[in-house]
């Protein structure tokens, strides 16, 4: 059961007709960058909650979500009605396992995310902790249109900050879209497409993959990673596959 506390929308990014981010004042306990939390609106009788993901690194004067709306969803199209000073309900206590210290050694850190699921990354990337753990660190974005290749001023920030330690990948799968390659995730890894974009190699020597978003795009980067001899990372047996999926 959470506890829960009430947060106000203290600003809204809209970035297209379905994606959006809100930043949120509320009081809550300190998190690791990669956590989730649940948020939650009332409607009647019912509490309505699911989870999301901080894209803030933690210890910033806002929380704050990246959030697509879900047309038939219970809760996304109420969330996308919030306006600034529109009240919400936070879940008090920060969870989750896509976090740094979970993550062993290794040269090159994977972040493969699709849509709205880059936000974990983003989150421990503006931390910063992670330049100090691995050599390379591959930023890959996975959406349908280009326009939903969203938080760019943020990332151009970590291509400044680490120059060509940091790649960034983006990829888009329903249009041609200037730099970005074309297609899925898990076959731009099968066919070499993306190693070849990065000039870096996924091995179970030199990586550690961190997975994020489309259960699909999740599954099938796994199979693809662990027939190629990568290991999932549990804690009694550290590996080299760490995934989360968004439904
Ligand atoms: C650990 C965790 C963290 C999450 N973090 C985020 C986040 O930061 N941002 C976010 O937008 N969602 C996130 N989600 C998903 C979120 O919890 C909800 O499932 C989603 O917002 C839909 O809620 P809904 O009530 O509108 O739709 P529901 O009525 O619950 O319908 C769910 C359906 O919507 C689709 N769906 C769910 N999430 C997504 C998504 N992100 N992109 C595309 N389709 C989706 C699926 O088909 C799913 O079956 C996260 C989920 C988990 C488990």
């Amino acid at each position: 059961m959470s506890d829960w506390i009430e947060g106000t929308v203290h600003e809204r990014i809209n970035w297209t007709r379905t994606h959006f981010s809100l930043r949120v004042s509320a009081d809550l306990p300190p998190y690791q960058a990669g956590q989730f939390t649940k948020l939650a609106l009332q409607a009647g009788e019912q509490r309505i909650q699911r989870a999301y993901s901080f894209v803030n690194p933690p210890g910033a004067p806002w929380h704050e979500f990246y959030i697509v709306e879900i047309p038939e969803g219970a809760l996304t199209p109420r969330l996308g009605d919030l306006e600034v000073g529109d009240k919400l309900l936070i879940a008090a206590n920060p969870a989750g396992f896509l976090t740094l210290d979970e993550i062993p050694a290794g040269r090159d850190l994977w972040m493969l995310s699709t849509g709205t699921a880059i936000g974990p990354f983003l989150s421990i990337l503006a931390q910063g902790d992670v330049a100090t753990r691995f050599d390379n660190l591959v930023l890959v974005h996975g959406v349908r249109f280009g326009a939903e290749l969203t938080y760019q001023p943020l990332i151009r920030s970590f291509a400044e900050q680490w120059g060509d330690r940091f790649h960034y990948v983006p990829m888009v799968t329903r249009e041609t879209w200037g730099i970005a390659l074309g297609g899925r995730i898990p076959s731009a890894i099968e066919k070499g497409a993306l190693e070849q974009k990065v000039g870096l190699n996924i091995s179970a020597e030199n990586s550690q993959v961190m997975i994020c978003g489309n259960p699909e795009m999740v599954r099938d980067t796994q199979a693809i990673l662990l027939a190629r001899g990568l290991a999932k990372n549990l804690r009694r047996k550290p590996g080299q596959i760490t995934a989360e999926h968004y439904w």
